[in-house]
């Protein structure tokens, strides 16, 4: 009874119930309803967020003593990093060629777009984050996932500088491993803890999921999309093609087919969806590589929550197409160079983009900037930002879990 709770197809089915009811309060006035409902959406995501610091530490600590050495350590690293390269890089691609071939902006009276106006934080926020350019920000990136106190890293949950951390610490005890025992034995009980409050908490899932998307649904309806339709069609088409094309190579890597990998992924996927946070929905990523696709623990434990932080082949397609839509609704130059600008800086800005909602549209301030298009021009999306948001976080999780594959799979072949 209660792993039907929390089965797939009730999360399905509380995705749909949430769409078409909060849809219907939207439509019949009663849009205060969600204010009621809401919170227990709220208290799945903080539950899902509660258990991102002790998984992340106790996972990768206890990922890097199972593997035993840092060679080891080092050949994942490295073929984890190989992947999102290439990944995000066809994510960006992927995105470019849609928004040419479909071209939303063209020909689109501004007049009738709904512009929201960008907050003064947002616009701070991007301000900033142009200014300081591309190359600056990605290696801002890296020098802030270095933690100066490991204390302060755990109180703000920053993942990259846990993993950092976690990754230090546990390289030591590999070296004085007697000295280390007692530590080892709290970290392993540690993450066994974790994983039992995972599943646990993934009980109330069906109705944590309901309540937040009849939040959005309630608050904005669908009117929002139609408007700008073809700019979420583009972002979304785009999305599916990718997605498609992971499916293939994840099922292709361990041997399923397509449509079974998205069938034994579909929690984390749908997870990913209502909440729009790779992050919230990390300790259920891990646990279902694990169970469902048997990558092994020492890889799902590291790469996916260096996956989660800096892998997100959705937001890179989604920011090269939201800016490239920017530019043709303003008859902005969208020349081959600036194209090119905006792919490379896309790519980039979604390894700075936290792994929280909205975090994309905070990055794209860098490739507004770096093609020299005005920030301003967001406020057109701005609207339909969290519900595109979704989707693009769904296959964010989704590339994570193929890049666990990939890197399962690579390294069987090797010892093998
Ligand atoms: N919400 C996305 C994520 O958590 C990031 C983004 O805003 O694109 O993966």
């Amino acid at each position: 009874m209660l792993k039907q709770l929390a089965s797939g197809r009730a999360i399905v089915f509380s995705i749909i119930a949430g769409f078409i009811l909060g849809y219907l309060s939207f439509k019949l006035g009663y849009s205060e309803f969600a204010s009621y409902i809401k919170p227990v959406g709220k208290v799945f995501i903080q539950l899902l967020k509660m258990m991102i610091v002790p998984l992340v530490f106790s996972s990768i600590f206890m990922a890097v003593i199972n593997l035993g050495t840092p060679e080891k350590l080092k050949r994942i690293g490295l073929k984890a990093l190989l992947y999102y390269f290439t990944t995000t890089c066809i994510a960006a691609f992927i995105g470019l060629i849609a928004v040419n071939l479909i071209q939303p902006g063209k020909g689109v009276d501004i007049g009738s777009l709904p512009t929201e106006k960008v907050s003064e934080n947002l616009s701070a926020t991007l301000k900033a984050g142009a200014d300081s350019g591309v190359l600056k920000s990605v290696l801002k990136v890296l020098q802030d996932a270095i933690p100066t106190n490991p204390v302060a890293a755990f109180a703000n949950a920053d993942i990259l500088q846990i993993i950092v951390f976690s990754i230090f610490l546990s390289l030591a005890a590999l070296f004085f491993r007697k000295e280390s025992e007692p530590l080892i034995n709290i970290v392993a009980s540690l993450e066994f803890l974790s994983l039992k409050l995972v599943q646990a908490i993934m009980l109330i899932a069906p109705f944590g999921i309901f309540a937040l998307l009849f939040d959005v649904m309630a608050q904005s309806g669908l009117d929002v999309i139609f408007v700008l339709g073809k700019y979420v069609m583009t972002v979304v088409s785009g999305l599916l093609i990718h997605f498609i094309i992971l499916a293939f190579i994840g099922g292709y890597l361990i041997k399923i087919s397509p449509i079974q990998l998205i069938h034994k992924l579909a929690k984390p996927i749908l997870t990913a969806f209502s909440t729009a946070s790779s992050a919230a929905t990390l300790p259920l990523t891990m646990q279902t590589v694990e169970d469902n696709l048997n990558v092994d623990k020492e890889t799902s434990k590291f790469v996916l929550p260096l996956g989660a932080t800096i892998n997100m082949d959705g937001t890179a397609l989604y920011e090269s197409v939201a800016v490239i839509f920017i530019g043709q609704v303003y008859g902005l130059d969208l020349s081959l160079t600036n194209q090119l600008i905006i792919f490379v800086t896309a790519s980039l800005a979604a390894v700075g983009a936290a792994a929280i909602p909205q975090a994309g549209i905070v990055t794209m301030g860098i490739v507004l900037s770096a093609v020299g298009f005005p920030l301003d021009a967001i406020a057109l999306i701005l609207s339909v930002d969290r519900i595109v948001d979704m989707f693009r976080t769904a296959v964010n999780v989704f590339g994570d879990c193929i890049g666990a594959c990939f890197v399962s799979f690579t390294k069987m072949n090797k010892t093998s």
